[in-house]
């Protein structure tokens, strides 16, 4: 999953962005009212998470000019007080969401996770490709009867390899996923993470199309 943040609190930001990058989610983090609106005119997320007080120009300006343009990209406000005023401003513009400041990061995980749902349209959370079961609210991962434990990364990864069973996604895709702007990449990252996915579950699981990327389930032939 790659999310948007923007605040412009830095201890607030740093802490969110960290911890949320523990959890192997991809994270962009922008400061500003117009930074926030360049990265979403030029990039795809998968949610943002929006302060609604920002220099330059204000969140609710920010998520109103997204709605403006015809985007739908799960936004969650984060007010910085009870303030109901701020949430139901929000939610107006168009917001799916909102958390008031200070929030615990699971509660702000399982909104996340909930969102991922509606947008993929999806009421059973845990995916299920061949004997391969991975299940996002628990983080359990399995294949047939015997449990799997992978690292946060490599449970990313998988994620989004499950998330289309069959269908081929790039190497470049995948970086996208489970970086972030300005993180350390080597360039054989991915490689090494499915390489360590295939010791765990199997060689034959995971399938590299020479070129072009790598899919899960049963092989194509
Ligand atoms: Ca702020």
């Amino acid at each position: 999953m790659r999310c948007l943040l923007v605040e412009d609190d830095e201890m607030i930001g740093e802490s969110l962005r960290d911890a949320l990058r523990r959890q192997a989610l991809a994270v962009d983090w922008v400061r500003d009212g117009r930074a926030a609106d360049a990265a979403l005119a030029s990039e795809r997320f998968d949610a943002v998470l929006l302060d609604l007080g920002l220099p330059r120009r204000s969140g609710l300006d920010v998520l109103k000019a997204l709605r403006a343009r015809g985007d739908a990209t799960p936004v969650i406000v984060l007010t910085a007080r009870d303030a109901l005023a701020d949430k139901v401003a929000g939610l107006d513009a168009g917001a799916d969401d909102y958390l008031v400041k200070p929030f615990e990061l699971d509660e702000l995980l399982a909104r996340l996770r909930a969102l991922g749902r509606r947008a993929g349209g999806r009421a059973e959370t845990a995916l299920q490709v061949a004997d391969l079961r991975l299940d996002p609210a628990t983080r359990e991962v399995s294949r047939g009867s015997r449990a799997v434990l992978l690292s946060a990364r490599e449970f990313a990864l998988l994620h989004a390899l499950m998330e289309r069973p069959g269908a081929i996604i790039s190497r470049a895709q995948l970086e996208d996923r489970l970086y972030g702007w300005g993180e350390e990449l080597e360039s054989n990252a991915i490689s090494v993470y499915v390489h360590q996915l295939r010791k765990k579950l199997g060689d034959d699981r995971i399938h590299t199309v020479r070129g072009v990327g790598y899919y899960a389930g049963e092989p194509k032939g």
